[in-house]
């Protein structure tokens, strides 16, 4: 017997409706590339929305075709996360961080028939623009300067549509909505393609009070860009919830940001912890400066979170981090550390461990860990690779055979990552696969011992990486950035870290550095590294 229920389908437009009827005086408020800030509303954003995907379509885009942005955070790119979709079109964020090789390859790859982008990326178009074959170039106006011949100018496009001639797509949900490229440090970059199913999906889950907990009432930022797996679905989430959103445009620096969250009253916030490392910095060195009693949390992913960051935020400016972990496959949540009840009345110390892991799968993702005796027991101890499987998890690239083998025959994604599980949920992420440094049969986790090191009263920043050993086959190395005016030796650091590891697991090489390389998406670019020092091996 089949329930009775409706078959309302699970789609963006259906988003943007429910912001635009009941949230249409809510604030979205921007920071241009002039620093002047921008504001207008909900209602304001689902018009100008509805004119784009009515102007798209006058330009021949129709259902399936890709639509690419190369742009920052700000209200136009946040109007293309609706427009594109809203005609069953796919919206193609790139990621302007990557080379352009890569991005003429991810362009090429994904047949994007339109590119969006910010005015004052224009120099970087203009390095891949020979490579690519594209039918519209459209360019969103910032400088005063006049356009490039040949383009199209957004704004122009937007005030000369007329949003009644836009025609919606069919509605059905398993729709392609969206694209997104991993960030391919192994291999060409690999395409994941979102339904509007999983991102509504992903929207209500990742909300959840035992998720990231966002209300109405909140004002969130998203320092995490929206080139990068859609901002973490924070652009969809925040619309849904009708949530006040604050984009930082192309300033991600701690000083201005902090700006931005103590003006705006911020309430929550999101990103990499490369930005909160540098944050928490500025807070130290200038207690008091940022006034920021609105700030209730800070979401923080992409990477390990590191425990002493944790502690910082919270024990020396009264700042709550949640520790998420997620990727591009998985739209990206797909767990979350908040204290469960029997964590509540734990000691500090206790909740602190917890709260540096990964924490409990969200609603809906089943996890688990596989080595090469099976499944992993879940005994916070046994390590092996973490596989997930979800509704808003990927079950295949786009247009691309050679990576299925990260796809089980049983249906579970391969993440890659190494971990262990405790009896009660908790997730730790222990590496990449390819980072965990293999020393004489032991398994050494590099985020482990960067996270201890970044817990030095001296050390900015650590990345630990294997370098290569006859004995041992590998062994840990660190990359060491001191804080400004601050220092510690190579035995200093050894001494720090004896407590809590063995002999064997001590890094064998301290460097002091100046700056560590990072990815596109601001992580430790540990590969660099491998390859920059592997002559310090033996
Ligand atoms: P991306 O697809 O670029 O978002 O990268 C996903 C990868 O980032 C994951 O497979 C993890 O290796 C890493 N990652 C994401 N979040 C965390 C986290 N909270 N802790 C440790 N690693 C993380």
């Amino acid at each position: 017997m089949q329930g009775l229920m409706m078959d309302y389908p699970l789609t963006i437009p259906a988003i943007l409706h429910r912001a635009d009827t009941i949230y249409g005086h809510k604030p979205i408020i921007t920071r241009l590339p002039d620093k002047s800030i921008h504001r207008y509303t909900y209602s304001a954003m689902a018009l100008r929305s509805r004119k784009l995907s009515a102007a798209l379509q006058k330009l021949g885009i129709l259902k399936g075709d890709r639509v690419a942005t190369l742009s920052w955070n700000h209200y136009q790119h946040l109007e293309t996360y609706f427009a594109v979709p809203s005609i069953g079109a796919v919206l193609h964020t790139l990621n302007l961080r990557l080379s352009p090789d890569d991005l003429s390859y991810i362009i090429t790859h994904a047949e994007d028939k339109v590119i969006i982008v910010d005015q004052v990326l224009l120099p970087l178009y203009d390095k891949f623009k020979s490579k690519i074959k594209i039918d519209h170039l459209i360019v969103i106006p910032q400088t005063g300067q006049p356009i490039p011949e040949g383009a199209l100018d957004y704004e122009k496009l937007i005030s000369s549509a007329d949003e009644k001639m836009f025609v919606p797509f069919n509605g059905d949900e398993h729709t392609a909505a969206a694209m997104c490229y991993t960030s391919g440090t192994t291999g060409n970059p690999k395409g994941v393609l979102y339904s509007h199913r999983s991102v509504v999906l992903h929207s209500m889950a990742s909300s959840f009070a035992d998720g990231l907990g966002l209300k109405e009432s909140d004002t969130m930022l998203p320092v995490v860009p929206m080139f990068h797996v859609n901002a973490w679905g924070l652009p969809f989430t925040c619309t849904l919830l009708g949530t006040a959103q604050v984009l930082p445009g192309p300033y991600l620096d701690a000083v201005s940001l902090l700006d931005l969250l103590e003006k705006e009253n911020v309430t929550i916030t999101a990103g990499v912890p490369t930005i909160w490392l540098g944050i928490l910095n500025e807070l130290d060195t200038h207690p008091g400066k940022y006034k920021l009693s609105s700030l209730r949390m800070m979401v923080v992913g992409g990477a390990a979170a590191p425990r002493s960051m944790i502690v910082g935020f919270e024990e020396r400016h009264g700042l709550n981090v949640l520790h998420a972990w997620g990727m591009t496959e998985t739209s990206p949540v797909g767990s979350i550390s908040f204290l469960a009840k029997e964590l509540q009345n734990q000691p500090k110390e206790t909740q602190y461990n917890y709260r540096a892991k990964q924490g409990l799968p969200a609603c809906f993702v089943e996890v688990r860990g596989r080595n090469e005796n099976g499944l992993i027991r879940w005994d916070g101890e046994t390590m092996g690779e973490l596989e997930v499987r979800g509704p808003w998890v990927a079950r295949s690239y786009y247009n691309s055979t050679d990576m299925d083998d990260r796809f089980t025959e049983d249906g579970w994604f391969k993440t890659g990552d190494i971990v262990t599980i405790e009896a009660n949920g908790y997730i730790e992420i222990k590496d990449r696969s390819k980072d965990v440094i293999k020393s004489g049969g032991e398994w050494i986790s590099s985020v482990s011992l960067e996270g201890a090191i970044m817990g030095h009263p001296a050390v900015a920043e650590a990345a630990v990486f294997a370098i290569p050993d006859a004995k041992w086959q590998e062994r840990p190395m660190a990359c060491v950035v001191l804080k400004p005016g601050k220092s510690a030796t190579h035995d200093e650091i050894i001494r720090f870290l004896e407590p809590q590891y063995t002999k064997i697991q001590l890094p064998d090489k301290i460097e002091f550095v100046t700056e560590i390389p990072k990815t596109s998406v601001g992580k430790f670019k540990k590969s660099a590294l491998r390859e920059l020092y592997k002559h310090m091996g033996s």
